[in-house]
């Protein structure tokens, strides 16, 4: 690839235009710190925005793509549940969103599933109760306990989320495989390279429904707007789940930056955040002392 231009390369780091030599993708929030960065057209950007172009998304083809795989859940006639899916309900407003897509552009009857890890607000749960409701589907939620693995994680100063996302997933297969539903539908906007779905164990497959659509941030709200759903207020880009921005905060002593880094930075490579609102997202997040009150109450100590 000649048009790759190392971040090591002297001749482009002392040309003025790229900023004293401080080397920034003209597409996300990269800099030369955090990727490799490369000219391509003329244009400064990052290894990752190069192969966005190189590989590019189609979110239309996508949203095919769930539909035929949803189709094909409806048709089916052997199908011996009540139910075409499960989804993935957090409470948290994509989830929420993606529910809403999904009964309004589908018709499919999905089992609505919420894996409360101990550490899901009040709010959140309040808002599964009350679209689930709102939406007339069934929702249940299963009792989990996670202490142990934020106590593991967070007090070090490192990402719970990844671990976090995995024992949620690991449960809500094991429901699915005990009733026999085979797609588990989540909320989940970024798809997996350029597809929406992952084959899990068993022949499962987990569909990123919001793949198939390109909202921004603003689209969600307004989709929100309509629905009986309330923002819980928690500090931090989340609207579920208790631990993130303290987590982000441990993150911030221990690393200076937050560990939604690549997540946000790829919503904006894809359209579907702004820098502005990334960069506000990204801060070291303020969280109010009743926050931690609640976390000790729930059997997590951090200290502010
Ligand atoms: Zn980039």
């Amino acid at each position: 690839m000649k048009e790759i231009i190392g971040e090591n390369n002297k001749k482009v780091n002392s040309n003025k235009n790229f900023n004293n030599g401080n080397l920034k993708c003209e597409m996300c929030l990269n800099t030369h710190k955090t990727a490799k960065i490369i000219n391509h057209n003329g244009k400064n950007i990052c290894i990752e925005c190069y192969y966005s172009i190189k590989y590019p998304r189609n979110p239309q083809k996508m949203k095919d793509e769930i539909k035929e795989i949803l189709n094909d859940k409806l048709n089916n006639k052997k199908n011996k549940t009540p139910y075409n899916c499960i989804m993935s309900l957090s409470g948290g407003k994509d989830s929420i969103v993606a529910l809403y897509l999904l009964i309004k552009e589908f018709n499919v009857k999905p089992l609505c599933i919420t894996v409360d890890n101990n550490y899901l607000s009040k709010g959140a749960i309040e808002n599964c109760y009350n679209i689930t409701r709102y939406l007339n589907v069934d929702w249940i939620v299963l009792n989990r306990d996670f202490t142990e693995l934020f106590n593991e994680t967070i007090l070090k100063g490192e990402s719970p989320c990844r671990r976090c996302s995995e024992l949620i997933m690991r449960e809500i297969w094991r429901k699915a495989k005990m009733l026999n539903i085979d797609v588990i539908i989540t909320g989940h906007e970024l798809p997996f390279g350029t597809s929406p779905f992952k084959k899990l164990k068993d022949n499962i497959t987990m569909v990123r429904l919001l793949t198939g659509y390109n909202l921004t941030d603003e689209d969600r709200h307004n989709i929100l707007k309509e629905l009986p759903w309330k923002n819980p207020e928690l500090g931090g880009y989340t609207t579920n789940c208790l631990v993130l921005a303290p987590a982000i905060r441990e993150f911030y002593k221990k690393y200076g930056f937050s560990f939604e880094f690549n997540r946000i930075c790829a919503m904006v490579r894809y359209g579907l955040m702004d820098k502005k609102k990334a960069l506000e997202v990204l801060k070291c997040p303020d969280v109010p002392n009743e926050i931690y009150e609640e976390l000790k109450k729930r059997g997590l100590n951090i200290k502010k």
